[in-house]
């Protein structure tokens, strides 16, 4: 059993999901459980949608709905002669749902709301995707993953209870993959156990594939995407990016942390704890290896990544009556960027003085800021770059360094961080 997923660029228009038709058919021997994400755009499409509607912005609201609407009808005439198609009525209802919800003058809570809305994007993509498939011979079964990953509440980033989830996805998604058919599902979305729609946190698709993976204990799952695999840099800033062809559970997790964005950074675990490989490959050149994460074999070499991360913001702290920074205070510091939700990327102290790293985000960095100055000295930088780089050698750093001023540096024995007082990428 295998374990497809199919991100927003895989099915961005009729051509797309005709790709994707053909590259199931070069697996046609094992059943499969595709997972599906919103088409193209369409999750910020529906986040659009939404606050326009919350901000009582009508007229614009329905405007985003009638291009939502005719997005995906478009694709779906592309793809169904018939245009008495039952994918039609299918679609209508999903969009009168989102209609319905336009013409409310009441509403639940921002988090709660979104989580009911944006689940729309991955309901219409996989509905319409499926019935493609089963009109072009390629028979699957349409499954609604809001009745297999049940979670808790946190709205807009939900946590999986695993014991249910895996009961539910063993006692109603093995009998069928057992008899040899397809399934195709939503990523991204599951429901609490009231079956309220929640959402796994954005580009969750991926995690969603690993969660389906462990409870069915999956041969291995691929991810296809518009990349020729993990590269060792973003393309768009490093010419010279290299695929990476085997990389280690660690060697991902570490990767994704730092900031990479190619895989969802909860996607490792479950994978790993299965020891259930994961393959990056090319939806564009679906027969080229792409890159794999698994144990690695003995003769694994570690090629240098690049990681880098704009609009950052070195906050220094220390006491206001020079005493040193003590246990008590971290405590404290900690808990303020716990509240604000801000995560920190470096952190380094010294006798009197205690500094982060975080993003700048809109609302919440300035905020966390001022709290903290209630009763420290701080200082601060914004419009900062951090560069990562894993498995350096003064070769990469000379390179990716070229003349920029840093602010901070960190090393262990695998990474390196610079703080750079740069805020775009340059080419190097
Ligand atoms: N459609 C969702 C998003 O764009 C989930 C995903 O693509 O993985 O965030
Ligand atoms: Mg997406």
């Amino acid at each position: 059993m295998k374990v497809f997923k199919f991100g927003g660029a895989s099915v961005k228009d009729y051509g797309a999901v005709q790709n994707l038709g053909r590259i199931l058919d070069m697996y046609s021997s094992s059943p499969l459980l595709v997972v599906i994400s919103a088409m193209g755009k369409m999750t910020n499409a529906l986040e659009l949608l939404l606050n326009l509607v919350l901000k009582g912005q009508k007229e614009d609201a329905k405007q985003k709905l009638s291009e939502i609407s005719s997005f995906h009808l478009t694709i779906a005439f592309e793809l169904f002669e018939d245009k008495n198609h039952p994918v039609f009525e299918i679609i209508r209802n999903y969009i009168q749902a989102l209609e319905d919800f336009c013409n409310q003058d009441e509403f639940l809570p921002y988090d709660i709301q979104y989580d009911s809305i944006v689940c729309y994007g991955e309901l219409l993509s996989t509905a319409i995707v499926s019935q493609y498939l089963n009109d072009t011979s390629r028979t699957n079964v349409f499954m609604d993953a809001r009745k297999l990953i049940e979670t808790d509440n946190t709205w807009r980033n939900a946590r999986i209870f695993w014991d249910e989830t895996t009961e539910k996805i063993r006692t109603d998604v093995l009998p069928i993959l057992s008899k040899g058919n397809s399934i195709v599902t939503q990523g991204f979305i599951g429901a609490d156990k009231n079956g309220n729609s929640t959402t796994l946190g954005r580009e969750g698709s991926d995690f969603s594939a690993a969660i389906f993976a462990f409870a069915i204990d999956a041969d291995d799952v691929t991810i296809w995407k518009d990349v020729p695999g993990v590269l060792n840099a973003d393309p768009k800033y490093y010419p010279n990016a290299v695929k990476l062809g085997e990389i280690s559970y660690e060697e991902a997790v570490e990767l994704a942390y730092y900031g990479a964005t190619i895989i969802h950074p909860k996607t490792i675990k479950p994978l790993e704890n299965k020891q259930i490989p994961l393959y990056v490959k090319s939806f564009i050149n679906p027969k080229t290896p792409g890159s794999v994460i698994q144990n690695p074999k003995d003769d694994y070499q570690s090629t240098p990544s690049y990681i880098f991360k704009i609009n950052q913001v070195l906050i220094s702290i220390s006491p206001r009556d020079f005493s040193f920074i003590a246990e008590d205070n971290l405590k404290e510091i900690f808990e303020v960027f716990g509240k604000y939700g801000l995560r920190i990327h470096l952190m380094q102290n010294s006798a009197v003085s205690f500094s982060v790293v975080t993003d700048d985000t809109e609302g919440r960095t300035l905020a966390a800021i001022e709290e903290l100055m209630k009763q420290y000295r701080v200082r601060y930088n914004t419009g900062l770059m951090l560069t990562t780089i894993r498995h350096y050698n003064q070769e990469t750093i000379a390179k990716v360094l070229q003349c920029r001023t840093i602010l901070l540096e960190q090393r262990s024995r695998v990474t390196v961080q610079f703080v750079t007082a740069e805020s775009s990428i340059r080419d190097f």
